[in-house]
C-alpha cells in the first residue's frame, strides 16, 4: 500500500508545498515542533534512509540544503536543526526545524496553526527557495 507520502506526491492527500523537484518534494509537517517544521522527501518510496541508492540520498540532502536556506530566509531563528526519525512513516523524510531553544528539536512541544497560517507559511518559504 502507498505510504501517506507518496498519496501527497500522488495529490490524493492535500499538503502545504513548499518546493519540488522531478525527484523530491519539500511540505509543511502538519504537527510541527515549531513554526515552519518542514519535511523534505524522495518521490520514490524508501523506508529508511540508509537504505536508499547513493544517488538518491546525495539529491535528498542537496535538497534539503537548499529548503532550510529558504526557510532561515523565512522564519526567524537561531538556525535550522535536521532530524531524521521515520518511526511515524515508513518513507524517508527530512525533518528541517527552525530552532530557538533545544526543546523544539524533542518533538514533545508542538505548535498550532490554523490552515490559513500553514498556507501563508509555505508561500513564504516558497518564495525564498532557489531550485
Ligand atoms: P516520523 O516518522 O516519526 O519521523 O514522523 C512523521 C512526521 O510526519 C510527523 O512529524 C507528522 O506530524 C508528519 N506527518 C504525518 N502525516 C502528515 C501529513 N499528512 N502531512 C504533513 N505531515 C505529516
Amino acid at each position: 500500500m502507498a505510504s501517506i507520502f507518496t498519496k501527497i506526491i500522488q495529490g490524493s492527500i492535500p499538503c502545504y508545498k513548499v518546493a519540488e523537484t522531478d525527484d523530491f518534494l519539500a511540505f509543511l509537517d502538519i504537527n510541527p515542533n515549531a513554526k515552519g517544521h518542514t519535511l523534505c522527501i524522495p518521490k520514490k518510496e524508501v523506508d529508511k534512509l540508509f537504505d536508499l541508492d547513493p544517488e538518491t540520498y546525495t539529491g535528498l540532502m542537496e535538497f534539503s540544503r537548499k529548503v532550510a536556506l529558504a526557510l532561515e530566509k523565512a522564519v526567524p531563528c537561531k538556525r535550522i536543526g535536521m532530524s531524521v526519525i521515520g518511526l511515524e512513516v515508513p518513507h524517508v523524510h527530512v525533518h528541517l526545524i527552525p530552532l530557538n531553544h533545544m526543546e523544539d528539536i524533542r518533538f514533545v512541544q508542538k505548535v498550532a496553526l490554523t490552515p490559513e497560517e500553514f498556507q501563508a507559511l509555505a508561500e513564504t518559504i516558497a518564495k525564498h527557495y532557489r531550485g
